[in-house]
């Protein structure tokens, strides 16, 4: 038995008009039992243990929809070019040439990033995903894992077959934080046939969907050539969109394509700093949420971000929408949602994303006693336009302590980097001598 008690100003993001500047959470074990103004603890609730953070914001612990975790060890590896070269000559080859244990180090490198920038989940797409789990159970934070499925490739079947493995090894480790969906990457590297199969399995065990949906005008051209539809009418009349589905960037759609996905109730993961580093285009957000699509955050891959930061996603996503029509559309307030609620639902996740009574204990706490947060006039305003990585003072997923004080508990952050840059460094002489 755990009994936590933070006391801090609570932002819940259980509706716009809930914040207590002086509040408290109570912590049992790995759920949260009370939230609201101080001494509003549930009587008899004796803390273990006591945090007293009264300069803290704690809110729920941030949600990143869509990522490649072990691609930090791409970071920095090839910027500036156009989305082809930059794939065929620079990732792909890179790829080919990851071990499983890189992997393992490449996905622990993004955990603890991950960690020190409030993330306490993600949804990734990408190979070796038993290696991925592993990290993820290590490192003690919440996954959705899709092993990602190139079905035109020599190795569509056997992926596949691993999806199905990764979901009978790992549906519901690390004590119920990891879960599996489906990966199929994208309608140019999937036939429908191959798809229909993903759908079949999908719907068999009850699992989601995640795959990339209209990122770029060549996509674009390539599914209109070879079928005259839409990626999403295609996705839409091969049935792709009867269950749970999380379509990442989402950035080129047509107003039908908008209903499709709102009347289909897919999810979406926008990805705004990568849409902008690839120049792929504006993703269009504000009028996807005015159809009641939900939408999440997600930061891609680290070598088209090139961070993990979801600070400064939330603001760029922002600041993207406000350039793109005015300056009054996706408010503060709004994009946390984003960032933790939607994302939620994004993930299927039913209990996190928020602080109240019964859900997880996914929360982080921020150190707004720093300059940049004064005067603090919004709390919402400062965690979307302010705020960045390193104000994050608290990690706890599940009741559980990831980092205290930037100090993370569950892994060697040094051994970890050490590691990845061994590693990544190893790979680039290999490809360039
Ligand atoms: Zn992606």
């Amino acid at each position: 038995m755990s009994k936590v008690l933070i006391r801090a100003m609570v932002l819940p993001m259980t509706g716009s008009d809930r914040f207590y500047p002086r509040g408290e959470v109570c912590i049992e074990n790995d759920r949260i039992v009370s939230v609201g103004e101080l001494g509003s603890s549930p009587s008899g609730f004796l803390p273990d243990r006591i945090l007293d953070l009264p300069n803290d914001v704690v809110m729920p612990g941030l949600i990143n929809t869509h990522t490649h975790a072990a691609m930090t060890l791409l970071r920095g590896y090839a910027d500036d070019l156009p989305l082809m070269p930059w794939l065929k000559e620079k990732v792909w080859p890179f790829e080919d040439k990851l071990t499983d244990e890189d992997i393992y180090w490449g996905t622990s490198l993004a955990l603890s990033e991950m960690i020190r920038s409030g993330t306490t989940t993600m949804l990734d797409m990408y190979a070796s995903m038993d290696q991925v789990a592993e990290a993820v159970i290590k490192a003690g934070t919440r996954a959705v894992l899709s092993r990602g499925l190139i079905g035109n490739g020599p190795n569509g079947e056997k992926a596949l077959q691993e999806s199905l493995d990764l979901f009978q090894r790992y549906q519901g480790a690390g004590a119920g934080r990891v879960s599996v969906m489906f990966g199929p990457h994208a309608p140019y590297t999937c036939s429908a046939e191959y798809l229909k199969k993903v759908i079949a399995e999908a719907n068999r065990l009850g699992v989601g969907i995640h795959i990339h949906v209209a990122e770029t005008l060549d996509e674009i051209n390539i599914i209109q050539e070879q079928y005259q539809k839409t990626p999403v009418q295609w996705l839409d009349d091969i049935g792709l969109f009867g269950g749970h589905v999380v379509a990442a960037h989402c950035v080129h759609l047509t107003s039908n394509d908008m209903e499709i996905l709102a009347r289909q109730h897919v999810c979406i993961a926008h990805n705004a700093e990568s849409n902008m580093k690839l120049n792929s285009g504006t993703a269009p957000i504000v009028e996807l949420r005015s159809r009641g699509v939900v939408v999440g955050l997600g930061t891609d891959g680290a070598s088209s971000n090139n961070n993990l930061d979801l600070f400064g996603e939330m603001r760029s996503a922002a600041f993207q929408q406000k350039l793109r029509m005015d300056s009054t559309v996706l408010p503060a307030y709004e994009v946390l949602e984003m960032a933790t609620v939607a994302g939620a639902q994004t993930l299927g996740l039913d209990d996190v994303g928020m602080l109240a009574p019964g859900f997880k204990a996914d929360l982080i706490t921020i150190d707004m006693d720093q300059p940049h947060f004064y005067p603090r006039f919004s709390i919402p305003a400062h965690l979307v336009y302010v705020a960045h990585a390193g104000d994050v003072r608290t990690v706890m997923v599940d009741g559980k302590f990831l980092m205290e004080e930037r100090k993370v508990l569950t892994m060697d952050v040094h051994k970890v980097c050490q590691e990845a840059e061994s590693r990544a460094k190893r790979i680039s002489a290999e490809l360039n001598g």
